[in-house]
């Protein structure tokens, strides 16, 4: 079901922690907006990363969070950098599953930055384009959709200054999609932390690979007036918590006939659970986990949420019988 908006959609209750996909009637166009808050302080907080790290990682969360509403079925999307940079690592994932009929669809979204500190205060970062922190290397995309199915996993190269210009490389590359694309994550004055992100692409054609009676030209005209407004789009209004949603993509596109489908709820969460790591402790050699031993515990941290996994001799001992 879809809603077509106008000055007068109500805002929703909770106007944080979601994506919104949308349809522009007008020019063929279809749409996801998100919108980060609590979900993202969750996460950077728990890790205390340095300012420039939690914003590269909370770009990842949030172009992850856009990405993986498109996915149809139950899975788990991850996007992960890497590179040569002082930010060696950051990586999203997020797993759940899809609206469906009757039911909001609903997303668990985790992630985590690896960095090098000396390398971040003596290359002096501060406000250099993502890729500076990044260095060279890649952009992966992966989806797995449990274990009887192939993932799937795509690759670009970083480039450009963000990684926007990688995602938007990526579908250009892999689909021949053109893709609209902002994003924008930042502290707010209070010092929490809020990201956005709206990502545009043309609707599926038909069968015959066309889209019925429209001329190339047309197509042509509509990407470009759609791309005109997206850039009208400061990212003050992509972050402001007191522009609902709705009322951001009417401003923008009240002209294209903007419409609404059914919201995905997102969360912060972790997949890491005491029976998975005893699993994962039981595939690696006794003697190397016997290695591992510091005053008489092998102690397994989840890189994502920082919990704690203990185990003494005699439970150890246990696992391998
Ligand atoms: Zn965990």
């Amino acid at each position: 079901m879809t809603t077509e908006i106008s000055v007068e959609t109500p805002a929703a209750d909770s106007d944080q922690d979601f994506v919104q996909p949308f349809q522009l009637d007008r020019s063929r166009l279809r749409g996801r907006l998100v919108r980060i808050g609590p979900l993202l302080d969750t996460i950077l907080n728990r890790h205390a990363y340095p300012e420039p790290v939690a914003r590269l990682l909370g770009e990842t969360i949030v172009l992850a969070s856009i990405l993986a509403a498109a996915l149809k079925y139950e899975g788990i999307f991850t996007l992960q950098s890497k590179g040569d940079g002082p930010v060696s690592l950051t990586v999203a994932d997020v797993s759940g599953s899809p609206a469906s009929a009757g039911h909001v669809g609903r997303h668990v979204v985790r992630g985590y930055a690896g960095f090098d500190p000396d390398r971040l205060q003596a290359e002096g970062v501060d406000g250099q384009p993502a890729r500076q922190l990044l260095g060279r290397g890649y952009l992966a995309f992966t989806v797995d959709q449990g274990q009887h199915t192939d993932r799937y996993q795509g690759i670009v190269e970083l480039l450009g200054d963000g990684l926007d210009d990688c995602v938007r490389h990526y579908f250009h590359q892999s689909e021949q999609l053109a893709t609209g694309l902002r994003v924008s994550v930042a502290r707010d004055a209070a010092g929490q932390w809020r990201g956005a992100a709206i990502m545009l692409q043309a609707l599926p054609e038909d069968d015959a690979g066309r889209h019925p009676d429209r001329k190339p030209s047309d197509l042509e005209d509509d990407w470009r007036r759609a791309m005109l407004l997206l850039s009208t789009c400061s990212e003050a209004e992509l972050l402001d918590r007191s522009l609902p949603a709705n009322a951001l993509l009417y401003r923008l596109f009240h002209e294209e006939g903007p419409r609404v489908y059914a919201r995905h709820c997102l969360e912060a969460g972790c997949r890491c659970s005491q029976q998975r790591v005893e699993q994962m402790l039981r595939g690696l050699p006794q003697a190397e986990v016997a290695e591992m031993t510091v005053d008489g515990q092998v102690v397994v941290s989840c890189e994502f949420c920082n919990s704690a996994y203990r185990f003494d001799p005699d439970q150890l001992a246990a696992l391998y019988r």
